[in-house]
């Protein structure tokens, strides 16, 4: 497996085995996010996808997990979960 010089972490680590979405962001987190990286956002989507009662059959919800995917792993600006607060934060 292919190691990253991770976008998020700024750590060169391994990198995804696959591209996770087939478009244009799928390529860039194949291309520049590590697994660890990918593993928290997994985490925070399935937190949000909870909190907003998405379901990700519906375009629009995909295309709000999309942007937010782009915030978390490769924007400064997410509305980001602060990791060593797990568990305190309350939806
Ligand atoms: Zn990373």
């Amino acid at each position: 497996m292919a190691e990253v010089t991770c976008a998020r972490c700024g750590q060169t680590k391994p990198g995804l085995a696959f591209a996770p979405y087939n478009n244009d962001l799928g390529k860039r987190i194949h291309a520049s996010i590590c697994q660890d990286c990918w593993a928290q956002w997994l985490k925070q989507q399935t937190m949000l996808i909870n909190h907003y009662g998405l379901n990700v059959r519906d375009p629009e919800a995909k295309t709000m997990l999309y942007e937010q995917t782009e915030k978390f792993l490769f924007g400064g600006e997410a509305d980001q979960v602060d990791t060593s607060k797990q568990g305190t934060i309350q939806w």
